[in-house]
């Protein structure tokens, strides 16, 4: 059987996946396997999110109805109901479900109903509480189906240290990023000096260790050195895949949906207030805006030394009418030229334009000239491509440090 779960969490605490661990021990101790524990992150866009929009699947081998009441036991004990925004869902299902639902899922957005008759369909065991909204996780979930996967060592906290400053030797974190780099990637960012790995809301993790597989997540894992820790349990996931990726073309785009999309640049890129870098590109007859916000830091180094005429490929979510880079792919450099008047072979002064298209004029000595003269600047930037540093990655975004994006 495959179970789904998710929306148990708020931000006062919880988290689907420590729920999603909890569930998998407690059915191992019921005499059941479990085959794989799945993280997937869904829609990164989806604005009733609790943070990084993720649900769990198990493939389990079991009586299918011990584990719903399980499940659904655990969801009652546990998620945090009182919020607003949280709004359960648990699937237990011995039928497999159309991929299809996960890839919208993930893309783009679901509604209750096609969860609910997508479950119907499969004769599902489901359940979900307050607006149901879960259900679409859940479904998600079960529906899932990794085109390229990675790993998560995900190490919670022991119950009664919840909400309390966590304790993780940053030495440690750098020195596990150093030993196992590129075959793990954002424990910490290095060149920002911040840990990344640890986060800062109250919820049971203590801190997560991503990379290519569980070898590899646990090898650094076992560097890292902190308080005494609770459970762990490694995931595997969709993280760090593009899977939210759609190709996209300027003109085309729909809110709230992520893409990647070529264009050339028809404005120089400007810094804005609050250090937001914004640039406008072309594809065909349809401009677009592309934005490198503050906290992408060094990104915005990159984007501001393009020029118009430079031919990319943006890569992000698509909201309020601008593309939010992750990434971007510099497919060729313009020349950068500066068209200046000319100097005068007579007085060796420059002269001044006598307008546009009407030539040039010595003030000194009254000679004339036609063509200004134009300079090809040395481009620094080199063709290829660039991301977002670790800080501020996104869960889906797959890091360059597992090979360059292929969206031929
Ligand atoms: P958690 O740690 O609980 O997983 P989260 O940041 O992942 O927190 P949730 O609390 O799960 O966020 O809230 C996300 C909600 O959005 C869930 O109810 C989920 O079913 C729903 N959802 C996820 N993807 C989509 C989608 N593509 N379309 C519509 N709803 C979605």
């Amino acid at each position: 059987m495959l179970i789904g779960i998710d929306d148990t969490d708020s931000p006062q605490g919880m988290c689907t996946t420590y729920l999603g661990a909890l569930l998998a021990r407690s059915l191992i101790r019921d005499h059941m396997q479990v085959r794989e524990a799945r993280l997937v992150r869904l829609n990164p866009n989806v604005t009733w999110k609790t943070r990084g929009n993720a649900a769990v699947m198990l493939d389990v081998q079991g009586d299918p109805a011990r584990a719903y009441t399980r499940a659904c036991d655990l969801v009652d004990e546990l998620a945090d109901k009182s919020c607003e925004n949280t709004n359960p869902g648990v699937v237990v299902t011995e039928r497999k479900i159309s991929p299809d639902f996960y890839y919208k899922a993930v893309t783009d957005f679901c509604t209750i109903d096609e969860a609910v008759a997508l479950l119907t369909g499969a004769g599902a065991r489901f359940k979900g509480w307050k607006n149901r909204r879960g259900l679409i996780g859940a479904t998600a979930a079960v529906a899932s189906d990794f085109a390229d996967r990675t790993s998560e060592i995900l190490v919670y906290r022991q119950p009664g240290r919840f909400g309390t400053p966590r304790l993780v030797n940053r030495d440690s974190l750098f020195a596990a990023e150093k030993a196992t780099f590129p075959h793990t990637w954002d424990t910490v960012d290095t060149a920002n000096d911040v840990v990344v790995c640890v986060p800062h809301t109250p919820d049971p993790v203590l801190f997560g260790i991503r990379g290519e597989n569980p070898r590899w997540v646990m090898t650094a894992r076992q560097m890292i050195r902190s308080e005494p820790p609770g459970i762990e349990q490694i995931w595997v996931t969709n993280q760090g895949t593009d899977a939210h990726l759609l190709p996209g073309t300027a003109g085309h785009l729909e809110e709230l949906r992520s893409y990647y999309v070529p264009g050339t640049l028809t404005s120089a890129p400007v810094t804005r207030t609050g250090g937001h870098v914004a640039f406008v590109m072309k594809d065909g007859a349809f401009p677009v805006r592309c934005m490198a916000y503050e906290p992408t830091k060094t990104f915005r180094h990159v984007i501001r030394q393009l020029i118009p005429g430079d031919q990319v490929i943006a890569v992000g979510s698509f909201k309020k009418g601008s593309i939010n880079l992750e990434k971007i792919c510099i497919v060729a450099l313009a020349p950068d030229r500066i068209v200046r008047p000319p100097v005068c072979p007579a007085c060796n002064k420059r002269m001044t334009s006598n307008g546009k298209g009407k030539g040039y004029k010595c003030k000194k000595c009254d000679a004339r000239a036609t063509e200004p003269l134009v300079e090809i600047l040395p481009r620094t930037l080199r063709p290829g491509w660039y991301e977002v540093p670790p800080t501020a990655r996104r869960h889906l975004a797959r890091p360059l440090c597992r090979g360059e994006p292929d969206f031929s």
